[in-house]
């Protein structure tokens, strides 16, 4: 296989969650410009930019209207996707973040946070890789964190599910990795987004998440793009159960 066909998406179709804005969006028309044509599944309204953007780039792209808040539905939603759609690419990229002192998380909150980045990421997971790991090829990207390593501060639920989604990611590899399935993750660093504006609207910590940055700077969702395409296609055949941090080298500090 050439080095071009190694990184092409061409001819498969990747459903991306999440991707009215942030990361999402930079990976799912990354995905576009590798070939792939594109399901979003979000809330629907939020993604007329995202959609207009691929139809620019020559590909097809189909928005699925689903509030990750509600498992029960999402795994309703993806039950159906699966038995209409061929999917051959999941990347599971939406996820909220609530900052609280440990002592004050409240009850509604960590359901929240649990039920968006987690249990909707298990069971959309769930109903898509079935008719993969029937046909016998698929790819499964989670969205990850330094906080699947890192315990971080006043982000508790935050952290507890991204440690769970890199246990999930390497669970569901184990099972899937016969049946030509792969399941990888990406960690990102510090990006630049919504996600992370508190952060940055406080000059202090501003200063200190860059200063140990060893890249020197925070990331941009265009810096995931590569990573997703690799794991997206077949340069990462015969990786499983991999977490890619992409992190200007945080972690390795
Ligand atoms: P973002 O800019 O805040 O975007 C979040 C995305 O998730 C949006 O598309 C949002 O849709 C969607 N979403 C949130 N709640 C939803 C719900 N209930 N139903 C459907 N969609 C929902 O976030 P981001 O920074 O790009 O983060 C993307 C992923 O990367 C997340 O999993 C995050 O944890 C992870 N991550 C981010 C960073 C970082 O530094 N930014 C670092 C590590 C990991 P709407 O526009 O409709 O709200």
């Amino acid at each position: 296989m050439s080095v071009e066909a190694l990184f092409s998406l061409s001819g498969s179709t990747a459903l991306v969650t999440g991707a009215s804005r942030g990361i999402g969006r930079a990976v799912a028309c990354g995905l576009a410009a590798a070939g792939a044509d594109l399901i979003l599944a979000g809330r629907a309204a939020s993604h007329e930019d995202t959609a207009a953007a691929i139809t620019a780039l020559g590909r097809r792209c189909t928005v699925i209207d689903i509030d990750l808040a509600d498992p029960a539905r999402v795994r309703s939603v993806a039950a159906r996707v699966a038995r209409d759609e061929t999917v051959d690419v999941v990347i599971n990229n939406a996820g909220i973040i609530t900052r609280d002192d440990v002592l004050d998380v409240d009850a509604g909150d960590w359901a929240r946070v649990l039920d968006v980045n987690l249990t909707s990421l298990f069971f959309l997971s769930q109903q898509l890789a079935a008719p993969m790991a029937a046909r016998g090829r698929g790819k499964i990207v989670n969205v990850a964190s330094l906080l699947s390593f890192q315990g971080g501060v006043r982000v508790t639920p935050y952290t507890v599910t991204k440690h769970a989604v890199a246990g999930l990611t390497r669970a569901m590899a184990n099972e899937l990795a016969p049946r030509g399935v792969q399941v990888n993750a990406i960690a990102p660093g510090y990006i630049a987004t919504d996600n992370t504006e508190a952060l940055r609207a406080d000059p202090d910590r501003h200063r200190a998440i860059t200063e140990r940055i060893p890249a020197g700077r925070w990331g941009s969702p265009d810096d995931l793009v590569g990573a997703a395409v690799f794991l997206a296609g077949p340069a990462s055949d015969y990786v499983n159960g991999h977490v890619l941090v992409v992190d200007g080298g945080w972690l390795a500090r």
